[in-house]
């Protein structure tokens, strides 16, 4: 499992300068935003910037669950119940590990939840 450990801590990693990057954007947009705003409602640039917001605010949403869900991982792997699907208990093969490092079912309870 060591292997998985170390997928995960460059993912954590990752996704943590993923995260900052995107906040960083954000308060820009936002800065950006109350300027507009304050200089007329109306402001040409008004609806590209609600746009531009809002494709933010989706990707650092991204970032923030991805996030959670490598440190949930990361918890399991240190209390041992890395690899174990969640709802049947059966091992989660490597194959689908190596995957989706994250994974919390095994394929089959995976395909009987979404589909
Ligand atoms: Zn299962």
């Amino acid at each position: 499992m060591e292997k998985f450990e170390r997928l995960l801590l460059a993912e954590e990693a990752e996704a943590e300068s993923r995260l900052a990057e995107h906040r960083e954007g954000i308060s820009e947009v936002r800065a950006a935003r109350s300027d507009a705003s304050a200089d007329d409602e109306h402001d040409p640039e008004g609806p590209t910037m609600t746009q531009e917001w809002s494709q933010r605010s989706a990707v650092l949403a991204d970032a923030e669950h991805e996030l959670a869900d490598v440190r949930r991982a990361l918890a399991r792997l240190a209390e041992g119940s890395y690899g174990v699907c969640e709802r049947c208990g059966k091992a989660i093969t490597v194959a689908r590990l190596e995957a989706r490092p994250t994974a919390t079912l095994c394929i089959d309870c995976a395909r009987l939840i979404t589909h």
